[in-house]
């Protein structure tokens, strides 16, 4: 991307082709290629995990705050405060799609705070859909 305080952008470039492979780095509609990416992690392997190890040894994270989506950070309190089962059917939500469920619904009134959610498989929300449960309420 141009910024066009700094003048014409005079850094070389890295030509496509760079890595010994036919693929462009982004596809057409602008998403990263997948292929190219393997290539380009599979070439600089050792670097990469060198850099991935002082990133972990700074700063004590396993990942980067990007990718902690706010989505995941709901589901891992959820289990936190719920433990790892289905509040619908009881069975544990391992292995399968899980949904954030709202104990009352938003339609009725139901809000987004903590004591209105709960975790579910997505097959037992898409169920329960709009209903309350008989047994809470
Ligand atoms: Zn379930």
């Amino acid at each position: 991307m141009a910024n066009w305080r700094r003048g014409p952008d005079a850094r070389p470039r890295v030509a496509y082709g760079s890595l010994g492979i036919d693929e462009p780095p982004r596809l057409e509609d602008g998403r990263p290629n997948p292929a190219y990416q393997a290539a380009y992690y599979a070439l600089h392997r050792d670097r990469i995990r060198a850099a991935q190890r002082a990133y972990r040894q700074r700063t004590g994270r396993h990942r980067g705050q990007s990718i902690l989506h706010y989505r995941t950070m709901v589901v891992a309190l959820l289990m936190e405060r719920d433990g790892t089962a289905c509040w619908i059917c009881n069975a544990p939500l391992a292995g399968e799609r899980l949904s954030v469920d709202h104990v009352i619904p938003r339609c009725q009134g139901g809000g987004d705070d903590a004591k209105n959610l709960r975790l579910a498989h997505l097959t037992c929300n898409r169920r329960k859909e709009r209903r309350r449960w008989p047994n809470d309420g």
